[in-house]
């Protein structure tokens, strides 16, 4: 079969992209290196097990599935009405999970591998790629492990710069869960007119008591081949707080230069937190990037004041992670500006998660379907979940600081005016219908 797209990675996001391409009536090559022969460069990633497509590397759960005030619930509605696999093998191979949407792995995999072994469209290869295809259409979805020859490609593609090695991650907060009774708004010396910063003050017991708490936490345990040395500008917290009892009051939690207006004096210690996004939605914690388990960092970090009440729209974590700084180098329609017979496809994009991959596979194969029909495909629009999605990879997050992420309200244009945050939730989910609704009828 000659193809007219060739996709890159059978995983969670090319797979998804090959099904809607196929289903649009194109011929696809699906090239995976899993399963493939020696003189092919059959290999492994250091976290895949088997041979089949789709395989979830690590829990079974697809999370959240209630659609109505949760954003991962919505996506999956939302990629549900655009037909996709991803999702109909998931609810297939469903196992009891309360109002998760967990899996049993196995049957899931055999269900993608089989759906697209059927598809008279698709032709999967069994080869492992080392060089980018100079023309044709194609799509990259190799996945955060991908591998090295074509992850050198990819630098050169990008800028060696923009492809990024990251070990380590900070918690990301929802702002409208900081008490800024509490925090305050300030930049270091008060520079200029800027208050670019959200700082949260801590007394000599306070922060004795946090110190304890890291030195203590319950850390996540890695296998060997995450234990990559930290580079140490982006050390876990609890790695240079075992160094010295004042070390982070020296580092990330240092108090100079920020007065407290409700003391007029420097605090003992201070967290600080950075905008993440555009909108001003979400704020990283500025150094805390960990390796603590989630039940840990949320207990300890909701000690410090301000944070009292935090909701994390992400957790720490420590992984090897090969992503591309798409905000700059991925147009709207996830094509890489630099070569736009070239689209890039899940985690590599920056998403985190296998829903997200998979929704932005199925974006990006729609995407370049409407290409080779000859037809411009709007994206979808902000308010719906894949558009919040696909809009923070391809603009909205600060390139600089741009870090994986998954779904979340945080990336919707924000839902002003004072309602409960049971209400908002489902005024976020009823607006989204909508929206899709309508971009869907254009
Ligand atoms: C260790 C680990 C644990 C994770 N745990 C979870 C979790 O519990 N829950 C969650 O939601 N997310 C988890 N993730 C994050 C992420 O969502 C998954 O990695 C997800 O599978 C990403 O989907 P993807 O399609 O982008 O990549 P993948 O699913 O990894 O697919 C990429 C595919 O490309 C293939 N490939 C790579 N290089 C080449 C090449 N050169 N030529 C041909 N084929 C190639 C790979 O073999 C793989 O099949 C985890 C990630 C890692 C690394």
């Amino acid at each position: 079969m000659t193809h007219q797209i060739h996709i890159i990675g059978g995983g969670l996001a090319g797979s998804e992209a090959a099904w809607q391409l196929a289903e649009a009536g194109f011929r696809v090559k699906l090239s995976e290196m899993r399963g493939a022969p020696v003189d092919k460069g059959g290999e492994m990633t250091p976290a895949h097990q088997t041979d089949g497509l789709a395989e979830l590397v690590c829990s079974n759960s697809f999370r959240s599935d209630d659609a109505d005030s949760n954003a991962v619930g919505l996506i999956h509605q939302e990629m549900r009405t655009l037909g996709s696999l991803i999702l109909r093998e998931a609810d297939i191979h469903k196992v009891p999970a309360g109002s998760a949407l967990a899996v049993d792995r196995d049957g899931f995999s055999a269900g993608v591998t089989a759906a697209l072994t059927a598809h008279p469209n698709i032709e999967i290869v069994r080869e492992r790629v080392d060089t980018l295809p100079d023309s044709g259409p194609v799509i990259v979805a190799t996945g955060p492990l991908t591998a090295p020859a074509l992850a050198d490609q990819i630098g050169g593609a990008t800028g060696k710069d923009a492809l990024a090695f990251f070990d380590a991650i900070a918690p990301i907060v929802h702002h409208d869960s900081i008490d800024m009774d509490v925090a305050w708004m300030a930049s270091r010396w008060d520079k200029g007119d800027t208050k670019d910063y959200i700082n949260c003050p801590m007394t000599r017991d306070e922060y004795l008591a946090f110190h304890t708490g890291l030195m203590e936490g319950e850390k996540t345990e890695f296998k060997e081949w995450e234990d990559v040395p930290y580079f140490e500008g982006c050390m876990p917290i609890e790695v240079a707080a075992a160094r010295g009892v004042d070390t982070l009051r020296y580092g990330p939690m240092k108090p100079v230069g920020l007065d407290d207006p409700r003391t007029g004096r420097w605090p003992y210690a201070v967290v600080q937190l950075r905008q993440d996004n555009a909108s001003g939605t979400l704020w990283n914690i500025v150094g805390f990037q960990t390796k603590l388990k989630h039940a840990e960092q949320v207990r300890l970090f909701r000690t410090i004041p301000g944070l009292q009440n935090a909701e994390f729209a992400r957790l720490g974590g420590l992984h090897r992670n090969t992503f591309i700084r798409s905000p700059e180098l991925l147009d709207a329609t996830l094509r890489l500006k630099a070569r736009p017979n070239i689209r890039f496809a899940g985690q590599i994009t920056g998403c985190e998660g296998y829903v997200e991959s998979a929704a932005i596979g199925l974006l990006a194969g729609r995407f370049a379907a409407a290409e080779l029909g000859g037809a411009a495909m709007t994206p979808p629009p902000v308010e719906t979940a894949l558009g919040a999605l696909l809009h923070h990879i391809t603009g909205a997050a600060v390139a600089e600081t741009y870090q994986p992420m998954n779904v979340n309200f945080g990336l919707f244009p924000p839902i002003t005016g004072r309602t409960k945050k049971a209400d908002r939730k489902k005024m976020y989910t009823e607006r989204a219908r909508t929206a899709l609704g309508v971009w869907l009828a254009a």
